[in-house]
């Protein structure tokens, strides 16, 4: 048997391809013109509490659902878009399609908090609180109705604009949420600066941690730190039962991530929900 048959029983065998070669970049022109042409589209992730298994919310993740190429997901245009003094114009189409989506679900009897990413970059303006408090108001959703993720990494805590936004946020009662915790490095007085309601633990502490001791460490000082600053926490990166098990015995608040439900479009989420509630008697059964 050749090196070649054994890689391909293996399943390691690739088709040759150009040594380093990489998907080709997208462009800021053409970002900007699937921006303004409606090619942007929300998917929506559950969160569910861990206990009863009730559908708390749903985070909005936006795909672009590119003419030639498919479903492009974000990690190749975020950082474009903050690159090229574009992500106000994707935070915009995306917050008020989701919020378009929080009002028609609640006209079907259906309230979930709806989550939107925000980029740090945004955190400069202090109009920003107002650009955001208008696309939520106008789509007819209350602010308590909503959560505003921030990654940790990209947190400024240190510096004036960010937290005056993130402020007049929690005054005008946006719920606030820390995103992808354990990866970024606030210190301990500054998480106390603002009054973030959410903390959700990075996936990379959740999945596998129950057979992985530094993974554990770090999901259980995370999951104390943000009990006793009177947060809810997210298990984010639920993916096999294992990880359920894991946030259930640890009393985690709520728990997303592919064992749960991957991201799916709008339209598929009230069927979803239906699948959810025939699964869900086993899933939080006393063990
Ligand atoms: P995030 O906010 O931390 O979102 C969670 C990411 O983890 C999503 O990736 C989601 O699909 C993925 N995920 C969910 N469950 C699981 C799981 O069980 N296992 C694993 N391995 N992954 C899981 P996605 O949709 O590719 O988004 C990546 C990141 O892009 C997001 O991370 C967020 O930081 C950013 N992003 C997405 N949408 C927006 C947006 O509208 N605006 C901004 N500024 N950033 C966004
Ligand atoms: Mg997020
Ligand atoms: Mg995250
Ligand atoms: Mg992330």
């Amino acid at each position: 048997v050749s090196i070649v048959d054994l890689e391909e029983m293996t399943g390691r065998w690739k088709p040759a391809v150009a040594p380093n070669a990489e998907i080709e970049p997208y462009g800021p022109a053409e970002l900007r013109s699937a921006i303004a042409n409606g090619e942007l589209v929300n998917y929506y992730q559950p969160k569910v509490n861990v206990q009863t298994g009730a559908v708390s919310g749903v985070e909005t993740l936006v795909r672009w659902q590119h003419p030639v190429d498919g479903l492009v997901f974000p990690d190749r245009f975020i950082a474009l878009a903050e690159e090229n003094g574009l992500i106000n114009d994707l935070t915009r189409v995306v917050l008020s399609s989701a919020m378009r989506q929080a009002h028609a679900w609640q006209e079907k009897g259906l309230r979930l908090k709806v989550a939107v990413n925000l980029s740090m970059d945004s955190f400069s303006s202090v109009t920003f609180a107002d650009v955001v408090s208008d696309a939520v108001l106008s789509a007819g959703v209350a602010p308590q109705d909503v959560v505003l993720e921030v990654t940790e990494s990209r947190l400024l805590l240190d510096q004036r604009a960010p937290l005056e936004i993130l402020t007049r946020l929690r005054l005008k009662r946006f719920r606030l949420s820390i995103d992808d915790f354990g990866t970024g490095n606030s210190s301990l007085t500054q998480l106390r600066q603002i009054p973030f309601d959410e903390l959700k633990i990075d996936q990379s502490f959740v999945h596998g941690a129950s057979r992985d001791n530094t993974a554990l460490a770090m999901y259980s000082a995370s999951l104390n730190l943000g009990r006793e600053l009177g947060m809810e926490v997210v298990a984010e990166g639920v993916e096999d039962l294992e990880d359920w098990d894991l946030v259930r015995r640890t009393k985690c608040d709520l728990a997303q991530g592919y064992f749960i439900a991957r991201p799916m479009p709008a339209s598929a989420l009230v069927e979803w929900i239906a699948a959810w509630d025939r699964r869900l008697p086993q899933l939080v059964a006393a063990s």
